[in-house]
């Protein structure tokens, strides 16, 4: 911890924040506080605002082949230092220390993806139909960009939205969430090593987002606004952006189904069910939120799912053989315990877990849940934690139906054995990515984003890029 960076990051410099106020960062599985961090307020959001802004003409005119190589350089330093950022993304975030490298080769990729990227982005010439003009079309950076993101990955949100930007041209200012700022300041000093010019990077720590925030999108100079965390705080961000007319992608949080028809691979389900429900203790915008199992296999898959969920080992996430992390913080274990509460007290039964343990951190067991009433809250909340709840169900009508009675619409698992089945229901699926017998999707390679209130754009992918670019046309008279 002793050479983390823990002040802010504006023009390429480490700077505290002008009236010296400092945050506490806490260890999730202790309570205790491992550090303080920079606490940036208004003022110092405008001299982040006023480096990305100088920096920009500059940067759009670096070469891409340049920008290619400094994301290629932070992509082998993330994994060079892969041990060091496993555990400081650990000791802030609470995920198990295996999870955590996992996250920092995923968070990589990105760069390596992107620095791919940054040397293909293509343009068009042509005769127009009249035959009397041409077009000439350029692709240009949007501009300085604002990012903000959530702690439940810290370093692979923050990748996935500095490494299109860093291709594109774009100079950005990222925000951080509180509870986990220092994978993020440790990526700034990763990419100063790698050689990205001062100020095309600035972090910004703060416990005052809005103050910090608002008056970036209102303002005019910011021309772009990527966003992931709650659909509450994108709406809210999305209001703000319409003042000066920003460019906005919104990765928000989503409600997944996670469907079992009666002739699924038991075992594949029931491994899909462990990864999509368990990744990152269940706090992941792709985490199953709803399982609708056939009835003929509902008691199986309950049984087997309960069985895995029950042995797998609950504790602080340094610590050697530690499957399942605390939750973020005593706010988020709250919001758990009185989902389950409220299930079961509408009639829910619980097979495994859904006891919080005496003790400090914010520890919270695996959980599973079966005959789970609709009209549970947490059939229409994020559960964010890891309790899986089941639901039953015998017509593929009237399951695509449920899994589509909501306003997320991010991912859904579906697990069958026919191909038919399995295409056609994925299709009728008001989702932007579907697991087919898989509980993982991500990956940088593909575009990853929600539709209905899941989100706007997409993040990853070749079309990851296009959040951060801007077509120019020119025309011209044919001689
Ligand atoms: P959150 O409360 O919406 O916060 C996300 C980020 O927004 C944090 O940095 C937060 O900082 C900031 N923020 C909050 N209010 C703001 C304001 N008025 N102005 C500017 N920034 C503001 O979400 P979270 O609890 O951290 O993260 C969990 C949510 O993220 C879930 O809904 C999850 O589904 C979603 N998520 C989505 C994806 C995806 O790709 N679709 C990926 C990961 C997570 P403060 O904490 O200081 O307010």
């Amino acid at each position: 911890m002793t050479d983390t960076p823990t002040q802010l990051f504006i023009g390429g410099a480490w700077v505290d924040a002008g009236d010296g106020a400092t945050m506490p960062v806490d260890d999730p599985a202790t309570g205790e506080i491992l550090c303080h961090v920079a606490d940036a307020g208004a003022k110092d959001a405008k001299l982040a605002e006023d480096a990305a802004v100088q920096a920009q003409e500059e940067w759009a005119r670096t070469a891409p082949r340049a920008r290619s190589e400094i994301l290629r350089r932070a992509h082998e330093l993330i994994l060079e230092r892969t041990d060091e950022l496993a555990h400081l993304m650990t000791s802030e975030m609470g995920k198990p220390l295996a999870e955590a490298r996992g996250e920092v080769a995923y968070a990589a990729e990105f760069f390596r993806w992107f620095s791919e990227e940054a040397v293909r982005i293509d343009g068009g010439h042509g005769v127009l139909p009249d035959g009397r003009n041409r077009m000439l079309l350029s692709r240009r950076p949007v501009g300085p960009c604002l990012l903000i993101t959530p702690w439940n990955f810290p370093l692979a949100m923050g990748t996935r939205k500095i490494g299109p930007a860093i291709a594109a041209g774009c100079t950005m200012i990222l925000k951080p969430a509180p509870q986990t700022p220092l994978s993020s300041l440790a990526l700034a000093a990763i990419l100063k090593e790698a050689g990205l010019p001062d100020g095309v990077l600035n972090v910004v720590t703060t416990s005052r987002a809005g103050e910090v925030c608002e008056p970036l999108l209102r303002g005019g100079r910011i021309r772009k606004l990527s966003f992931t965390g709650s659909t509450q705080v994108g709406r809210l961000l999305l209001a703000q952006s319409a003042e000066a007319v920003v460019r906005t992608s919104m990765e928000l949080g989503g409600n997944a189904p996670f469907v079992v028809f009666e002739d699924a691979d038991l075992d594949k389900a029931v491994n899909g069910a462990m990864v999509a429900k368990m990744r990152n203790m269940g706090e992941a915008c792709t985490a199953a939120n709803r399982f609708f199992v056939h009835s003929s296999v509902a008691e199986e898959f309950g049984r087997r799912l309960a069985e895995r969920m029950g042995a797998l080992v609950v504790g602080p996430g340094t610590r050697d053989g530690v499957d399942v992390g605390p939750l973020i913080d005593r706010v988020g274990r709250a919001k758990v315990e009185e989902l389950v509460a409220d299930a079961v007290e509408r009639g829910a039964r619980v097979l495994v877990g859904g006891r919080t343990p005496e003790g400090p951190g914010c520890f919270y067991p695996p959980t599973v849940l079966t005959d789970v009433a609709s009209d549970s809250r947490l059939m229409d909340t994020e559960i964010f934690g890891p309790v899986a709840a089941i639901l039953t169900f015998d017509d593929e009508d009237e399951v695509i139906r449920r899994a589509n009675d909501t306003p997320w619409g991010l991912v859904g698992y579906v697990f069958t054995e026919g191909l038919d089945r399995a295409l056609s229901v994925s299709e009728r699926l008001e989702v932007g990515m579907v697991g087919l017998n898989t509980g993982l999707v991500s990956n940088p390679a593909a575009p990853f984003g929600g539709v209905k209130q899941s989100g706007l754009g997409r993040e990853g992918g070749r079309v990851g890029i296009d959040e951060f670019l801007e077509y120019q046309y020119v025309a011209m008279p044919v001689r």
